[in-house]
């Protein structure tokens, strides 16, 4: 694996389409940079739901047959990427449970950072757990209201969760799509014809030729039904903090979200970072694909030439076999590659969207500088990463943070560059066009919205569910 932060998963909702779990397939296709380990889709048919999930891409789970069984004019997908949880088909989503008011399934998009007390007391009082995410704690939460309306249940319960949600929850007849207080995570609505389709990101509604409506609001719950859509803001208002790591590297750049299109926000973060800090170089070269954009608006601001110094091989999955000879640096070498001609003889300016552990990167420098690079300096299109996500990102522990241990010069020796700069906090917020107090910026500042008030206790949530007690 390349030394990223990893994506979360990807949810995406159908209700009243004829063909609505082939439209949730082919949106979690779209989403499939959310989350590769599992993905599931559930269909309500004649007032029953049924669940189809399996371990892997959705194109290798999802044949005509699965499709044809998850008959219906409701359903809705997940791709999970394990954030809470090991990965097993176990913790596989949609979580769909059976209670005295009937079926109920979830696609969660985020993660609970008082997941472990609430499990803890549930289990107490009985609730018996078929999975070991986070997100189950919801459905057992709803199951245990007393409230009479389906969405007067799903308030009372994620009045009680803390952190990120953006999720899907859905009934023989009724899809409800939340979003957490401060709208950590994106969630998106869209029309096709007359049915509504509800999606983590914009560009899903692109490939079904469907219709952008606009976004779930920050603690909105839509509740979708043959009466139409009905808003409601059943939580007590609070600052809103988007991940601003969505825009830097998560989502796909043909998305729209947090009221901007990622691909401009991530042209013009490069731009910002070529006024912050220009580099005296003869090229510029992004590292595919996630400095691709951002070194395209680098360039473009300083009028230094753009080559695709770096080459990707995209068809590289999770295993490959090594050969026993020992090849130095196979893991990295096997994904990217250095374009010789190109590089000779060269100053060249790599762009990068981050760095965590750096141990990519390093490899990267050292590749590029066999290729025959004269200098090498590294611009990164985000702060340094000093602290951990606790909010649905998949983030290696403080130690491992290569900024959070090593200065400036630090890091620069470890990767063996001739200089690296990182965007500042402020020049990177000033790309938006909503104000820079709607981010979250935690990973970088440690100011963390929803606190984590006992950080040994939510370390050790994370590891139980880890090990999957
Ligand atoms: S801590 Fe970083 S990755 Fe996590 S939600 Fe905040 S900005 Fe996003």
């Amino acid at each position: 694996m390349l030394d990223k932060f990893h994506d979360e998963c990807g949810v995406v909702g159908v209700f009243g389409n004829s063909e609505a779990a082939n439209l949730v397939y082919l949106g979690l296709y779209s989403l499939q940079h959310r989350g590769q380990e599992s993905a599931g889709i559930v269909s309500s048919r004649r007032g029953k739901l049924h669940l189809e999930v399996g371990m892997g891409k959705v194109a290798d789970i999802f044949h005509d047959d699965r499709l044809q069984r998850l008959e219906g004019h409701m359903a809705l997908g997940h791709n999970r990427y394990s954030t809470a949880g090991d990965s097993a088909l176990h913790n596989a989503q949609p979580c769909l449970i059976n209670y005295s008011e009937g079926s109920l399934a979830l696609a969660h998009n985020g993660n609970l950072v008082n997941a472990v007390s609430i499990r803890k007391e549930l289990v107490s009082t009985g609730s018996i757990f078929q999975s070991t995410n986070d997100s189950e704690v919801i459905v057992h939460l709803m199951a245990q209201a007393k409230d009479d309306s389906f969405v007067d249940r799903a308030a009372t319960a994620l009045k009680q969760v803390k952190g990120a949600f953006s999720l899907l929850l859905m009934t023989e007849d009724e899809i409800i799509a939340a979003r957490d207080p401060q709208g950590f995570r994106p969630l998106c609505l869209g029309k096709l014809d007359s049915s509504y389709i509800v999606a983590s990101e914009s560009c899903v509604f692109d490939l079904i030729e469907g219709e952008f409506i606009r976004e779930i609001e920050p603690g909105e719950l839509l509740l979708i039904n043959k009466d139409g859509l009905t808003s409601y803001f059943p939580f007590q208002k609070t600052q809103t903090k988007q991940c601003v790591f969505e825009h830097i590297y998560f989502s796909r750049p043909d998305s729209f979200l947090f009221n901007q299109s990622v691909y401009e926000s991530r042209k013009a973060t490069g731009r910002a970072l070529a006024q912050e800090h220009p580099a005296d170089v003869d090229l510029i070269v992004p590292v595919p694909d996630s400095g691709v954009i951002s070194a395209l608006g680098f360039a473009e601001e300083s009028g230094i030439p753009y080559e695709m110094g770096l080459i990707r091989n995209h068809y590289v999955g999770r295993t490959f076999i090594e050969p026993q000879s020992q090849i130095r640096d196979f893991g990295v070498k096997v994904k990217l590659n250095a374009v010789k001609p190109v590089i000779k003889g060269k100053r060249v300016a790599i762009i990068d969207d981050s760095i965590v552990r750096g141990t990519t990167s390093r490899k990267i420098v050292k590749m590029i500088r066999e290729a025959g690079a004269k200098e090498i300096h590294l611009r990164i299109s985000s702060p340094p990463i000093l602290y951990s996500c606790f909010y649905g990102i998949d983030t290696p522990t403080r130690n491992e943070l290569i900024a959070s241990n090593q200065d400036l010069e630090g890091i620069r020796k470890f990767l063996e560059a001739d200089s690296v700069q990182y965007i500042s906090i402020e020049k990177l917020l000033s790309v938006f066009s909503d104000p820079k107090e709607k981010f979250c910026t935690a990973c970088f500042d440690g100011n963390y919205p929803v606190k984590i008030e006992d950080k040994e206790s939510d370390i050790e949530q994370l590891n139980l569910f880890m090990s999957g007690q």
